[in-house]
């Protein structure tokens, strides 16, 4: 057995990293692939329906991935601190590799509407956390004028190398299944993960896409692990979805704050990665969002954050529906972990609290009464 260091040493070759970079690392990436069993069931699929579990990387998130390559490549280039603009999960990854790598990591954060968890790890990691009065739009639009004046290295995802680490998530797939899968969702903000994950399962089937070359030559293997690509979904919250709409939203608003965006930086990306895969954009509600959030962590013991239950929601309607065929193949990316947000659970109390006096008879009754 070796130990398992990170996608760095895992797929270096395949990065557009010097060979003497030193890697800053936290172990990300190689995350769990889980088939989903009752919820299929439930509905009568009888494909194979997986979820990649994002959530499972050091920081909760697959923001990780992006944030390996990123620093590295900014320490590599002599960089003292790198800054962002976040809606939480980027400022939490940037927090926790800036202190890997014995840089300052500045994050600039939206007014309100940030998940306390993710703002919890920016804060534990001792980021300079700056919040802007206004919303992530405005955070992007600083950023890109600052790093413009300022010595610091952008870690967003307009910086080329988060999508070279992001898109390992396909590699990973493609691996552990032998093959790509026939429709690969995902939820959609920034829009920086659904181009990373079309440049990765390119990669693999050793055709490119139009933007291969976007920072660097495609890496291609010698051999491809497959010969197919999956259609791409994008799946965005319906008070935030400008592909849907055609253009940027000025006041981007949903529950779902990991993709509370208006404006999507990787937007020609992503719709080269539609076009190309033959897939296609939808939008979820927050009351569908949060449903699916919590059917799936009630049914298949997976908790994951509302963002990231976009991805599931769009995918079982479009199942439901016949837009994804019976017998398909679909793995949904869970972006990150449900326990970055537990307030948007608990609003409404603690559901399902039953309180009995200290009694064994007490407790038993209750046993009784919910054995399934
Ligand atoms: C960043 C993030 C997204 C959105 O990804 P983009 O690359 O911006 O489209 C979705 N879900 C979670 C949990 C995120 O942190």
């Amino acid at each position: 057995m070796t130990r398992y260091t990170g996608l760095i040493d895992q797929y270096r070759a395949r990065l557009p990293l010097a060979a003497d970079a030193r890697a800053i690392s936290l172990g990300e990436g190689r995350t769990p692939l889980i088939k989903l069993e009752n919820i299929p069931r439930q509905i009568g699929f009888e494909g194979e329906l997986y979820v990649k579990f994002e959530g499972l990387n050091p920081t909760g998130s697959f923001k990780d991935r992006g944030m390996t390559v990123a620093v590295t490549q900014a320490v590599h280039e002599g960089a003292r601190a790198i800054i962002c603009a976040s809606t939480g999960n980027t400022s939490a990854a940037a927090a926790a590799y800036a202190v890997r790598a014995g840089v300052t990591a500045f994050v600039l954060i939206p007014e309100g509407k940030i998940a306390l968890g993710k703002l919890a790890q920016a804060v534990v990691h001792g980021a300079v956390v700056i919040q802007i009065h206004g919303n992530f739009d405005d955070g992007m639009r600083l950023v890109k004028e600052i790093g413009k004046t300022t010595p610091v290295a952008i870690v967003n995802s307009i910086n080329p190398y988060r999508l070279q680490g992001q898109k390992t998530a396909a590699f990973e797939i493609v691996e552990a299944l032998g093959r790509a899968p026939d429709v690969h969702c995902l939820p959609v903000g920034n829009a920086g993960n659904i181009s990373a994950y079309w440049l990765g399962y390119c990669e693999m089937a050793g055709i490119a896409a139009s933007y291969s070359d976007y920072h660097q030559q495609g890496r291609f293997l010698d051999q491809p692990l497959t010969n197919k690509r999956p259609k791409m979904a994008g799946y965005q919250a319906a008070g935030a979805a400008p592909f849907l709409r055609g253009s940027a939203v000025k006041d981007p608003e949903t529950v779902a704050t990991a993709i509370r965006i208006g404006d999507p930086q990787s937007w020609d990306l992503a719709w080269a990665a539609q076009k190309e895969s033959g897939g296609w954009f939808d939008e979820c509600t927050d009351d569908e969002i949060l449903t699916t959030q919590k059917l799936l962590a009630a049914n298949e013991g997976v908790f994951c954050e509302p963002a990231s239950a976009a991805s599931l929601c769009g995918a079982l309607r479009d199942i439901k529906s016949g837009k994804i065929a019976q017998g398909s193949t679909v793995v949904c990316t869970l972006t990150g972990n449900g326990l970055k947000d537990p307030d948007i659970i608990m609003k409404n109390g603690l559901q399902g609290l039953v309180q009995v006096p200290a009694e064994r008879g007490a407790v038993e009754k209750v046993l009784l009464a919910h054995m399934k």
